[in-house]
């Protein structure tokens, strides 16, 4: 059994769809804080909190689980400027929890959600695993501090790691099941359709003055039922006994924020009132990853890597929503 931290949220539950597909059964173990308990449509729910060890360790008493994934952040990343002590408390204190609980276990297998804010501003592009690693927010800062632990950890007890930096999620369960709902919500394709859907009198573009083709930043999209597949082929690598290793997870094309915008207006045939306005703090220019190493090592071959694909698949989710 594979216990799921953070099943309830957006790229968990896409993980926890497409895993039960496979006939893996799991456990989801979220608190509901960001969470949708109406999320979790497959594997067995259990409410509680990583902050309390109790609760972790009750979940491995009850189930034979052999293997963790770990989704359970907080992820604003302005929020972790303006109050880093939410961040780093869950981020890495209660991700310790979670480790110390598993070595307690003996349960050797653990998937990691990084995030490409761990490389901080890149110096090349696209971004590799070796690119330097100074994360510029409390929010990148703590997944790399926790990237640390898995190190050591792995050296000195065994543990056997699987860490995935992604870079900017994207898109819905093609079959509408699950998608993407946060509260707040700052993502620009979920905001985007809000406009379209007639929920958001307009989209804000955070800046046009960037050293880009069209003066927008440059994202790089990758749909999260391909990210939920890099992540059950990253379990089965660890457990083929292939060795820790980070990967990330990403599309390896950038999007600029005007061309999703454009083509988020085909997808959706609709017009989407764009208005430009300042820079948001902390942007970087461009952000595109080389994912090759998961493509090689992994075997990860990600099927919607179309923008159109993704935000259509974003569409068909976002325009049910009340
Ligand atoms: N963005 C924007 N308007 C918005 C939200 C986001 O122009 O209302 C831009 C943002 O500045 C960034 C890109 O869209 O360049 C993607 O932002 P998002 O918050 O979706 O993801 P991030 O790259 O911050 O992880």
């Amino acid at each position: 059994m594979i216990l799921i931290v953070g099943g309830a949220g957006y790229i968990g539950s896409h993980l926890n769809k497409e895993i039960n597909k496979k006939g893996i059964e799991t456990v989801i173990f979220d608190n509901l804080s960001y969470g949708h308990r109406d999320f979790v449509k497959w594997g067995t729910f259990e409410r509680g909190d990583l902050g309390n060890i109790d609760d972790i360790r009750a979940v491995f008493k009850k189930y034979p689980i052999e293997a963790v994934m770990h989704f359970a952040a907080f992820t604003y990343v302005g929020e972790s400027v303006e109050d880093p002590q939410k961040y780093y408390t869950n981020n890495v204190k209660n991700t310790l929890n979670l480790l110390q609980v598993m070595l307690e276990e003996n349960v050797k297998y653990f998937v990691f959600s990084s995030t490409c804010a761990t490389y901080g501003n890149p110096v090349e592009i696209p971004i590799t695993e070796n690119h330097p690693q100074n994360p510029i927010n409390p929010y990148g800062k703590g997944k790399l501090m926790v990237e640390t632990v898995l190190k050591d950890y792995s050296d000195a007890y065994g543990l056997k790691y699987a860490s995935l930096r992604y870079f900017n999620a994207a898109g819905a369960d093609p079959e509408g099941e699950v998608g993407e709902l946060h509260n707040p919500e700052t993502h620009l394709i979920p905001l985007i359709l809000d406009v379209a859907a007639g929920r958001r009198e307009d989209i804000k573009i955070f800046g046009t003055d960037y050293d880009t083709p069209d003066g927008t930043c440059i994202r790089d999209y990758i749909h999260v039922t391909d990210l939920a597949e890099a992540h059950i082929l990253a379990l089965e690598y660890l457990q083929n006994g292939g060795e820790s290793d980070f990967f990330n997870l990403g599309n390896g094309n950038g999007f600029s924020v005007k061309e999703v915008i454009e083509t988020a207006e085909e997808v959706t045939g609709k017009d989407i009132r764009a208005v430009e306005a300042e820079r948001r703090a902390g942007d970087p220019p461009v952000l595109v990853g080389s994912s090759d190493k998961a493509k090689e090592k992994l075997n990860w071959k990600p099927k919607y890597d179309e923008l159109s694909t993704i935000i259509e698949t974003a569409w068909n989710w976002h325009k049910k929503l009340k």
